[in-house]
């Protein structure tokens, strides 16, 4: 393949790949600007997990510790798992290219629901294996046509729970029938980067349930409850000869001194993390009573976040959005993503809802 006279080979893959484009930064014609498009946490670092960043910082001139020996021995006492169940990468999206190293190969499938999280066909594609997209059912994982596009040839299911952009969460007792009947050579990963955002008991945390089987594992990331979603950390919890694979796909060093001191940090700071995780599901459920009270169809949302499928009014709405300085993801042509953000941001977005013209 040769895209461009001159140019050297690359693969025919790249071709299908956008280009990125930073997204704009919005801002109202008042000057006011509300950041609801990346599901951040919408407070700044703690005192106690900024110093710690200063101290690592002072040594930067140093490799980090490339088995991030602290950190793992604190993850293992915090969620009472042994070291060796632990890998860790460049934020639960490191980890996943990881997973797909660690089984892609030509002819090999990964199955996962879609829409679910955009990096999972970008690093599908950059792993050379083939993507298998099982529709949502009712915007929530359809598991049963998930088991059904199982082959011979796959080798990872990814369940996105709750899944990222509709924000339904599946329940444990049909989650626990999928984990038995999904065959043993296939390697099924529970994606809860919003764990932390679930209050409702039916949804079991994937922590107690990846015991049951040797073909299961679980991620987890910093960037969204533990605030930390600029400094890119993330970890596999599974089996020993799970966490064992990961951990050699891993590019050397991949997650950085800074990164290791502030999550050793959050995890010594997770009651006033707690209440920060607690005032956003507040306001997550205050602004889909809003919503639902002014007309519109919102999916019962377990993260943090909620989903709009507007279809063809996506860009429009996303446009009105904007226009008020409030930045939400469009996704055009078939709804939009709305993170929860303070109190503030979120009343500016209700307000710019409550003037579009039109409902879903
Ligand atoms: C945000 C998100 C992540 C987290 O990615 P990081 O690389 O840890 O920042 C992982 N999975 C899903 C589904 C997400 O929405």
């Amino acid at each position: 393949m040769v895209s461009e006279p001159n140019s050297p080979y690359f693969r025919e893959i790249l071709d299908g790949i956008p280009v990125y484009r930073p997204g704009r930064t919005i801002v109202s014609p008042e000057g006011r600007s509300y950041k609801l498009s990346s599901n951040e946490s919408p407070d700044a670092p703690l005192p106690s997990v900024r110093s710690a960043i200063a101290e690592a910082a002072l040594e930067v001139n140093r490799y980090p510790d490339n088995a991030a020996t602290e950190l793992t021995s604190v993850l293992a006492a915090r969620f009472g798992v042994p070291e060796e169940h632990l890998a860790l990468g460049a934020g639960s999206v490191g980890v996943t290219q990881q997973l797909l190293e660690a089984v892609g190969e030509p002819g090999a499938e990964v199955v996962y629901a879609w829409r679910s999280f955009e990096a999972y066909p970008l690093l599908a594609q950059l792993a050379g294996v083939t993507a298998v997209q099982v529709p949502l059912r009712e915007e929530t994982h359809d598991l049963e046509a998930m088991l059904g596009a199982i082959t011979d040839q796959t080798r990872l299911v990814l369940v996105c729970n709750p899944n990222n952009p509709t924000g339904t969460a599946v329940g444990g007792t049909e989650l626990i029938e999928f984990l038995d009947r999904v065959p043993e050579h296939v390697l099924v990963v529970l994606d809860e980067a919003y764990r932390e955002y679930v209050d409702d008991p039916d949804v079991v945390d994937g922590l107690n349930l990846y015991r049951r089987r040797d073909n299961i594992a679980v991620l987890r990331t910093f960037s969204k409850a533990y605030g930390l979603a600029g400094l890119r950390v993330g970890f596999l919890v599974g089996p020993p000869h799970i966490a064992a694979a990961i951990r050699k796909t891993m590019i050397p060093f991949a997650v950085n001194r800074l990164a290791q001191a502030a999550a050793v940090a959050s995890l010594n700071a997770e009651d006033e993390l707690r209440d920060r995780v607690a005032q956003t599901v507040a306001e997550r459920d205050r602004v889909y009573n809003a919503l639902r009270a002014d007309g519109w169809t919102v999916p019962t949302t377990r993260a943090n976040f909620v989903w709009l499928r507007l279809g063809k009014a996506t860009t429009d709405f996303a446009e009105a959005c904007a226009a008020t300085g409030v930045a939400i993801r469009p996704f055009p042509g078939e709804g939009a993503r709305v993170s929860i953000g303070d109190p503030e941001a979120n009343d500016a977005f209700l307000a710019a809802a409550k003037a579009f013209p039109q409902r879903c």
